[in-house]
């Protein structure tokens, strides 16, 4: 089609060079039957394609835009540690003042080392947990994306989901074999689980907001329970936050919820759009990471000024008086648009949110684990997407994955996606 012809020359050319013309599956569109546009720029919560046509995004770069996109308070900061250089592989004050915030947000926090990606950071988690209890085992839960380090690909969301593939090629059987993954909120089997093998598992690692699954809220119970088990048998309590982390509060679903991990992993927002992942928790657990301890772990541009100026920027942003607060509003005023929207359609489907993410689901049941979500109807959310996309909505292109509002949208964005999602619905309730 004309309207995007500059983006389909760009992806035929992308896919000669690059794997599937993309450099991360999701962003390929393929569950959803399309292909991607190109980004040319974005402000705020508008995106505007390589041919003109501009978005109202709900992506977010997949979480870490909260500020919206270039974000002046962000892009000043890196300008002004830019002309420093970019990369030294020494310290750096800046280091220091992430840390310190970080650290100040989430109490469950002692020390904190920062990596390049949430990958690194879940990964690395892992690697320290199984070092400080000696043990191998990992228990995670289906349907939780926690990056693709060979442990953890196991009945994971996001784009192992989306691609509807079970783990994946390449990671050997006796990797996997010490991770056991059960059902999302079910606390029954985690409990009986625990008490048969409690005392061989390093770690239990969960989102405690689920978002790769498309969203899925906690039982407040079944996070509770995560941590009376694995204090009974000496495993690490990991909460992966790198997407409900500074999303659902600034000091993220552990401070939401009330329930203290012994890890946590970071990431995208942490990072004010720039590569950073974190993973801290309590100081004797953090201290096996070297040189303080023998577990090893590095990255050539961790702590790189730009990423840590953006970082700052970004947190001192969103930790001013009534952000959440209005961000909730804005997120609280979509949701019921959509269960209108869904209500007057005749179409089945439900709406999950917790704060600024946001799922809908095409099936009538109430969805709280990664079964449930898979009752979706799929070809309805195709529908969905690309009639939304049509008319300038950009969701995330898969069922599995959530929507982001950011303090960005303004009411007249979330009027517009409404009356858009309005008729959507409806035609597809009539189809
Ligand atoms: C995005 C995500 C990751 C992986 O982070 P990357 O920066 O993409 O490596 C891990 N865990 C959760 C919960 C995520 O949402």
């Amino acid at each position: 089609m004309e309207k995007y012809k500059k983006s389909q020359d760009l992806f035929e050319q992308a896919k000669r060079l690059i794997p599937g013309g993309v450099n991360s599956p999701v962003r390929a569109c393929r569950s959803v039957g399309t292909e991607p546009v190109f980004i040319e720029q974005a402000k705020g919560a508008t995106l505007v394609d390589a041919d003109g046509n501009q978005y109202i995004d709900y992506v977010g770069s997949w979480g870490p835009m909260i500020l919206g996109h270039a974000h002046p308070a962000v892009i000043e900061a890196i300008q002004s540690v830019l002309h420093r250089g970019t990369s030294f592989g020494a310290p750096v004050d800046l280091e220091i003042q992430l840390a310190e915030m970080i650290i100040e947000a989430v109490p469950s926090l002692d020390m904190v080392r920062m990596v390049n990606s949430g990958t690194e950071a879940t990964m690395s988690a892992i690697r320290v947990s199984r070092a400080y209890t000696g043990r191998h085992r990992i228990v995670k839960f289906d349907g939780c994306y926690h990056g693709h380090a060979d442990t953890l690909l196991v009945a994971a969301g996001s784009g192992v989901a989306t691609l509807g593939i079970p783990g994946s090629p390449g990671v050997p059987e006796d990797i996997i074999k010490h991770t056991l993954s059960l059902p999302y909120n079910d606390i029954e089997t985690f409990a009986s689980v625990m008490q048969e093998q409690g005392d061989e598992v390093a770690a239990v690692i969960v989102e405690p907001v689920a978002g790769n699954m498309g969203l899925v809220p906690p039982d407040p119970e079944f996070l509770r329970e995560l941590r009376r088990q694995t204090e009974k048998t000496g495993s690490v309590l990991i909460f992966d936050e790198v997407m409900s982390g500074f999303r659902v509060a600034y000091g993220g679903a552990q401070a939401l919820y009330g329930v203290e991990p012994d890890l946590s992993a970071f990431g995208k927002i942490v990072g004010g759009g720039l590569p950073v992942g974190v993973y801290g928790g309590k100081k004797d657990i953090m201290a096996q990471t070297a040189p303080e301890g023998p577990v090893y772990q590095a990255g050539t541009l961790a702590g790189n000024p730009l990423a840590m100026a953006a970082g700052i920027a970004a947190l001192t942003e969103i930790r001013r008086p009534g952000f959440y607060e209005r961000l909730e509003e804005t997120a609280a005023r979509l949701e019921s648009g959509l269960l209108n929207a869904v209500r007057n359609s005749g179409v089945e489907a439900v709406v999950n949110r917790v704060g600024s993410m946001l799922g809908l689901f095409f099936t009538k049941d109430p969805v709280r684990n990664f079964d449930e979500a898979k009752k979706s109807n799929l070809d309805m959310f195709s529908a969905y997407y690309r009639r939304m996309f049509e008319s300038g909505i950009y969701l995330p292109p898969s069922q599995f994955e959530v929507v982001f509002v950011s303090a960005a949208h303004v009411d007249a964005d979330i009027d517009k996606t409404i009356s858009t999602a309005q008729a959507a619905l409806r035609e597809l309730g009539q189809a």
